[in-house]
């Protein structure tokens, strides 16, 4: 017998948690589906040593239930992963989800059946199952990917990624290790294994601008100082553009003295992490000028930290300002590089030329190594939607609509086509501290769905004007940014840059999270009028 249920949510990390919740308060029968043997999501599967948020511990957590907040305690400002982790398993147990999970369940297709309305979802080695909604938690950086660098299957030694890191870890004391990839991922992994090995070889391709921090202990002053607050904490990263609980900087880099400039980004890189970024002025996102400042500071912070200056020198971007990729926190990342056996190669100016059985192979220069880790990324936003069949109306998958329209959706949530199938952090959802659209966006679900009951609404399915509208928007307010200009020269994640023959496009809606939730108001309060079908199949698809 088929088994059947409301709603089908893939993905058992914030998002899945958050959807389940939601959606049982207003009594779907919901399940949760996911391919590993816990809850989690990113945070069980990112277990590389290191392994830490860059959002603090105040606004990354859920607000909305009192027993969670007032029974979760956290003990370091920037969490590490396994911290992060406890809390996600505390949730699914204070909560009660755990009986609604269905773990090492992987799934390899979800197919719309347009004459039940209904999804019907395969998993590996299971029975389908079949509900009425289909929600994706899958994740935006879920899809690992490995550079296509020749002989990459002949290395001898050890091997990983990051982002499958064994779950016993990995013995690297005395080791000649190597490091590919020095993203948010790689510059986390650097300080902390770099005292552990004996030879440490990290090859870097693009310098990365680290906003350094020191990582404090919450006390108990401070976790009740966050129950007090909680409401009001939340609210405030809410109303940020990048979902952090900070006062946006009100004035420009380029309107105040060279002095007074200096004064401030000493206070806030002092501050560290996120608030350098956030707080110093108004346009380091906007203005390549205001960006050029801030990257200027840096340098001098890297050459003030880094003793030797050709290694200094070497770890400065220049070829992008900052703001270009995605900024990391570090954690002692430029100090690391003040250890003997710590050793940087440049492989920008010398490429890679191949992996061999015993190393890498850098040129003509061949580095000897025990170890080989890749931090080389996610095929994001789209990865991991697109690595299985969603099929909507009329056989189309998900894949082959992007490929021939491009992408598309409505405010990341909805497409056109794939009818009452949602996303949750969809591609051109806000860049942000992402547990802030997660819990709105489990909230507007749950009221949209329970809407849908009360008007007996069937079908929810985004228009292609609605589309259209989004993917304009979504790249006029992109392409204000430094994001675009500085994003291309670094061969962001955030326009698919990082990818192989991804085609550009901005991944994520730059307009500020709180412009984006202003339309997902709009959207409500219009009866969700652009996401009630208007049943025609898309000329490009049905041609
Ligand atoms: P990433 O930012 O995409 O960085 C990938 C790195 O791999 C880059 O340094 C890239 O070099 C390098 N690389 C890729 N292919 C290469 C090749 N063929 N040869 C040499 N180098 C190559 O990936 P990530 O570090 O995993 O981070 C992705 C995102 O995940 C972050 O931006 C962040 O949003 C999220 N994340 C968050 C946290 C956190 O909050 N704590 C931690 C980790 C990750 P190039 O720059 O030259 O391409």
């Amino acid at each position: 017998m088929t088994e059947t249920h409301d709603a089908i949510v893939i993905g058992a990390g914030f998002s899945g948690l958050a959807i389940l919740h939601h959606l049982r308060e207003i009594g779907l029968d919901t399940v949760v589906l996911d391919a590993q043997d816990g809850v989690g999501g990113t945070w069980l599967a990112n277990r590389y040593p290191g392994v830490r948020t860059d959002s603090e511990y105040s606004y990354y957590s859920f607000s909305f239930s009192k027993e969670v907040r007032e029974e979760w305690t956290w003990t370091q400002r920037y969490p590490a992963g396994a911290e992060v982790l406890a809390y996600l398993n505390f949730v699914a147990d204070r909560l009660d989800l755990r009986r609604d999970i269905r773990l090492e369940t992987r799934v390899e297709s979800a197919v719309y059946d347009e004459a039940a309305n209904t999804w019907t979802v395969y998993v590996d080695g299971g029975a389908p199952l079949v509900a009425k909604y289909l929600i994706s938690g899958m994740g935006v950086l879920s899809q690992a990917i490995y550079p296509d660098i020749p002989g990459i299957d002949s290395f001898a030694g050890e091997k990983h990624h990051t982002a499958h890191w064994p779950r016993d870890g990995v013995d690297l004391a005395g080791k000649r290790v190597g490091l590919i990839g020095l993203g948010a991922s790689g510059i986390q992994l650097v300080p902390e294994i770099g005292p552990q090995v004996g030879e440490f070889v990290v090859f870097q391709r693009t310098p990365n601008f680290i906003v350094e921090s020191t990582n404090d202990a919450v006390t108990a002053e401070d976790m009740a100082w966050l129950r007090d607050n909680y409401d009001a904490i939340y609210e405030k990263a809410a109303n940020h553009p990048f979902g952090v609980a900070m006062e946006p900087a009100q004035f420009s880099a380029l309107e105040v003295s060279d002095e007074r400039r200096r004064e401030i980004f000493e206070g806030k890189w002092n501050e560290g992490g996120f608030h350098f970024a956030n707080e110093c002025f108004n346009d380091l996102a906007t203005n390549h000028a205001a960006s050029e400042l801030a990257s200027e500071f840096i340098r001098a912070k890297i050459r003030e930290i880094v003793r030797d200056p050709a290694t200094a020198d070497l770890l400065s971007p220049k070829t992008y300002s900052f703001n270009g990729k995605r900024v990391p926190t570090g954690h002692g990342y430029y100090e690391a590089f003040n250890l003997d056996h710590v050793r940087l190669v440049d492989t920008a100016t010398t490429p890679i030329t191949a992996i061999t059985p015993t190393g890498v192979r850098v040129g003509d220069t061949e580095y000897e190594l025990d170890v080989l880790i890749f931090a080389t990324g996610f095929d994001a936003m789209t990865g991991t939607l697109t690595n299985i069949d969603i099929v909507g109306r009329e056989g189309i998958t998900l894949r082959d609509r992007w490929e021939r329209d491009g992408l598309r959706s409505h405010l990341g949530i909805g497409v056109h086509g794939f009818p009452n199938f949602f996303m949750s952090l969809g591609p051109q959802t806000p860049y942000s501290n992402l547990v802030v659209p997660i819990q709105l966006g489990a909230q507007w679900l749950q009221r949209a769905l329970r809407w849908a009951r009360e008007n007996d609404v069937d079908v929810f399915e985004a228009s292609l004007e609605s589309e259209d509208w989004w993917a304009e928007e979504t790249a006029r307010t992109g392409k204000a940014t430094v994001m675009y200009t500085e994003g291309k020269k670094a061969k962001a994640w955030f326009l698919g840059e990082n990818v192989p023959g991804k085609p550009e496009a901005f991944l994520v809606y730059m307009g500020g999270g709180q412009v984006y939730q202003h339309y997902c108001r709009e959207l409500e309060e219009s009866g969700y009028a652009s996401m009630l079908a208007e049943r025609r199949v898309p000329e490009a698809l049905s041609s």
